[in-house]
C-alpha cells in the first residue's frame, strides 16, 4: 500500500474457482499482490515474487470490483502481509460481507487483519535455492517462523505443505520434516494439516496424488488437491 494508504501494488486480480485447500472449488475473487520476502525454487508465481512486476491500484476501486464479484475473496501473493495495508483491505472487505482468505507463507504478520481463513503455507527445507547464495542463504534463515505461524492462527486456519512426491522417499523425507514442525507448533489436528503435492504438469499429478493418497490414509492428514493445474492447466489468472 502507499504512503497515504489507499492504493496497493497487485500482479493480478482474477475471477476463478478455488485451486487449494479446504475451499478447493469454492468460487472467489483473487487478489494477488507483488513482492515475496521468500524465494522457493519452485515458485510458481515468480512475477509475484522473484521478478514482482504489477500495477498500483486505488483501494476503492479494488473493493468495487470485488463487489461484483463472488462473496469470497482471496487475498494472495508473493506474500500478502509484507503489504502494510491488507489490513484495511481485509476490514473493508469484512464491511461488505465477503469470506476472506489470505493465503501466507507465515513469515510476517499485521495488526489489524480480518480473515476468515488464514491459509498458512511454511515452506519446507526442499523449497530452499542452491542459489544465488545470499538469495539462499536469507530464505533458509526466514522460511519457518513458528512463532509466526502460531500467531497467524488466532484466526480460522489450514496448513498447506508443498511435498515432493515424484518418489517414495523424498516424500517420506518431507513427511519427517512436517512431523518436527507439528511438534514445535504443538499442532495434534492432522485433519486440517494439507499435503500438496511440488507440480505444475497436469500429467504428473496423478501419480503423485498416489503416493500422498496414502501417507494421508496412514496418517489422517487430507489430500491437497491443486485443481488450477488439472483444470487450467499453469496458467495466469486461473
Ligand atoms: S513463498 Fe510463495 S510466492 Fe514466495 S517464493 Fe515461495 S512460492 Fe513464491
Amino acid at each position: 500500500m502507499s504512503a497515504t494508504g489507499r492504493t496497493l501494488r497487485i500482479q493480478e486480480r482474477f475471477v476463478s474457482v478455488q485451486g487449494e485447500g479446504v475451499l478447493a472449488g469454492v468460487p472467489s475473487s483473487f487478489v494477488r499482490l507483488t513482492g515475496c520476502n521468500l524465494r522457493c525454487s519452485w515458485c510458481d508465481s515468480p512475477l509475484s515474487s522473484w521478478r514482482p512486476t504489477g500495477e498500483t491500484i486505488e483501494l476503492d476501486a479494488l473493493l468495487r470490483w470485488c463487489a461484483q464479484g463472488p462473496r469470497h475473496v482471496v487475498v494472495t501473493g508473493g506474500e500478502p502481509l509484507l503489504h502494510p495495508g491488507v489490513s484495511t483491505l481485509t476490514q473493508r472487505l469484512s464491511e461488505t460481507g465477503h469470506h476472506v482468505t489470505i493465503e501466507t507463507a507465515g513469515t510476517v504478520d499485521q495488526d489489524g487483519l480480518h480473515c476468515d481463513l488464514m491459509s498458512l503455507s511454511p515452506k519446507l527445507a526442499h523449497s530452499t535455492p542452491t542459489q544465488p547464495l545470499p538469495l539462499a542463504q536469507r530464505h533458509e534463515s526466514l522460511r519457518w517462523q513458528p512463532d509466526t505461524v502460531r500467531a497467524l492462527m488466532r484466526f480460522e486456519w489450514q496448513l498447506k505443505f508443498v511435498v515432493r512426491a515424484d518418489a517414495q522417499d523424498v516424500l517420506a523425507h518431507d513427511v519427517e520434516e512436517i512431523d518436527r514442525m507439528l511438534e514445535t507448533l504443538g499442532i495434534d489436528e492432522p485433519d486440517r494439516v494439507l499435503l500438496m503435492p511440488e507440480c505444475i504438469d497436469p500429467a504428473e499429478l496423478e501419480a503423485r496424488y498416489q503416493r500422498i493418497s496414502a501417507v494421508c490414509c496412514a496418517r489422517g492428514f487430507r489430500l491437497g488437491p491443486r485443481l488450477h493445474i488439472t483444470a487450467f492447466g499453469h496458467t495466469p489468472g486461473t
